[in-house]
């Protein structure tokens, strides 16, 4: 009897395994499928000033839509497009239509504000992706003021010369680097001074719990206190009440980003948004 429940024990496990395998597996085909039927789009979050709520700057937040079924988190989708190198032509797919979106802000008169792209690990083990986002900023007649870009911490440890080399290239160009998720991955204060980085994005579990939770504020005034030290500015990301407001403001971060303020959105609700901005003279 022992004996059958560890046999049912270990197929249970098996089983399990299997399951995610073949799910993933499936979604990786279903990722090919979606990107040869434009099922992407991407959404735009503002970055607003902590002080006046003025809005300084998107981040592209990735959005697929299939043709059939329910949209699909890019939490679930971006490591399977990792696993399977997908991410390679989305990640080049997500460059490529920033930087249209920006020239055809611009161009209506509407542009001035830099959009952040999130950059995976995988995605820059290939430097073929500094040559795709010169050859953009190229064709659109953008600036490195015109666009920045995300790491996490997990993934500039990981970088190789060659990838910290074209970082550096792009910082000295004037391109704002940002370090998402700051204090999640395996963080070493040394590194904020090695790394080519313009920004810390402080991540979204130290704001929600800091008003109640002396610890996560005290790592938060640390941030902000060594990140204006090394230069930096400091972002707090998932600000979603008054009282996360507050605290990030008192503290001071300079940037804000959360539900409180705007939800990432399509980009003709952006346009409306920069209209009124604009028409406001913001
Ligand atoms: P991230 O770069 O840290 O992006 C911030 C995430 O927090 C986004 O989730 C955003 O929608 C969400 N968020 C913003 N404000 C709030 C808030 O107030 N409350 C809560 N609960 N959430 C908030 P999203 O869009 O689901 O993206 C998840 C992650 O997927 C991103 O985390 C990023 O790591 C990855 N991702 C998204 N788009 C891309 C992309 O184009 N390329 C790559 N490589 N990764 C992407
Ligand atoms: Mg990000
Ligand atoms: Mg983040
Ligand atoms: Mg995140």
């Amino acid at each position: 009897r022992a004996k059958q429940n560890g046999r049912n024990g270990y197929c249970f496990f098996s089983q399990q395994l299997h399951d995610d395998l073949l799910r993933r597996h499936r979604l990786a085909e279903r990722l090919r499928g979606a990107l040869r039927n434009d099922e992407f789009v991407l959404h735009y979050q503002p970055q607003v000033a902590a002080h006046n709520a003025r809005i300084e700057s998107f981040e592209a937040l990735l959005r697929w839509y299939p043709s059939q079924g329910d949209p699909i988190s890019p939490a679930e989708f971006i490591p399977v497009a990792e696993q399977s190198n997908l991410i390679h032509r989305l990640g080049d797919w997500v460059i490529h239509e920033v930087c249209r979106q920006q020239a055809e802000w611009r161009d209506r008169g509407l542009g001035g504000r830099r959009i952040d792209i999130n950059l995976s690990g995988k995605q820059i083990t290939q430097l073929g992706v500094f040559r795709h986002i010169e050859e953009c900023m190229m064709e659109h007649d953008l600036t490195t003021r015109d666009i920045g870009i995300e790491l996490t911490e997990n993934v500039l440890i990981q970088a190789d010369s060659k990838v910290l080399e074209h970082l550096r290239r792009l910082y000295h160009e004037g391109m704002k680097i940002a370090i998402d998720d700051f204090g999640t991955g395996y963080s070493s204060l040394s590194y904020l001074k090695t790394f080519p980085i313009t920004s810390i994005k402080i991540d979204s579990t130290f704001v929600r719990d800091a008003p109640t939770d002396p610890s996560d504020r005290a790592i938060m005034e640390a941030t902000v206190f060594i990140g204006h030290r090394l230069g930096l500015e400091v972002v707090a990301e998932g600000v979603e009440n008054r009282a996360q407001l507050e605290l990030v403001r008192e503290i001071g971060c300079d940037l804000v980003q959360g539900y409180h303020f705007f939800k990432p959105m399509a980009a003709d609700e952006v346009a409306g948004l920069l209209r009124s901005h604009v028409d406001a003279g913001r």
